[in-house]
């Protein structure tokens, strides 16, 4: 859907989306995820002199793949996030002005694409190296089971401390 700037009112324009998963998710770029279900978000735009500024909340839940075990799972993410867009082409003084500011984003026309502001959303909270749980044990380095559901015999030589070293030809008798 696209914002017309010169169509938001005075008293700001409040917008409720939902995007289907089916078209939502080839837009993005990367095949390590999957968008499951619809992507939905509310959103404020408020017109400014150099633009708009919009304030939104978006809910959308991701597939992903664990980084230590392989295994899918799936991440709720709902974001809130503050914009502002300016129209025009950025200057080196614009660039000091807003340097301070929230982040600014400069578009050529005085439009936006609400598709634009959901995938830049997404793509912010993608994880860098996903995992299924805070506790994943992940896959055996010899064997390859995942540790989290099964248990091997696999040594798995870790460094062993000096000080053990020296225990080690120790044996009760
Ligand atoms: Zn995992
Ligand atoms: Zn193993």
């Amino acid at each position: 859907m696209k914002i017309e700037f010169e169509d938001i009112p005075d008293s700001a324009l409040t917008l409720d989306i939902s995007e289907e998963a089916q078209r939502i998710g080839p837009l993005l770029h990367g095949s390590d995820f999957t968008v499951e279900g619809p992507v939905t978000a509310h959103l404020e735009v408020m017109r400014t002199q150099e633009g708009a500024f919009i304030s939104g909340h978006l809910c959308a839940t991701l597939g992903l793949i664990c980084s230590r075990c392989a295994t899918e799972y799936k991440l709720r993410v709902e974001p809130d996030f503050s914009l502002y867009y300016v129209v025009g082409i950025e200057t080196d003084s614009d660039k000091e002005l807003h340097a301070s500011d929230l982040e600014v984003t400069m578009i050529p026309a005085p439009e936006i694409e609400t598709d634009d502001i959901l995938l830049s959303q997404i793509a912010v909270e993608l994880p860098m190296r996903p995992l299924c749980s805070k506790k994943c044990k992940g896959l055996c380095l010899k064997c390859g089971i995942d540790l989290n559901k099964e248990q091997c015999d696999c040594l798995i030589e870790e460094p062993v401390d000096a000080r053990f070293e020296a225990l080690k030809d120790f044996k009760v008798k």
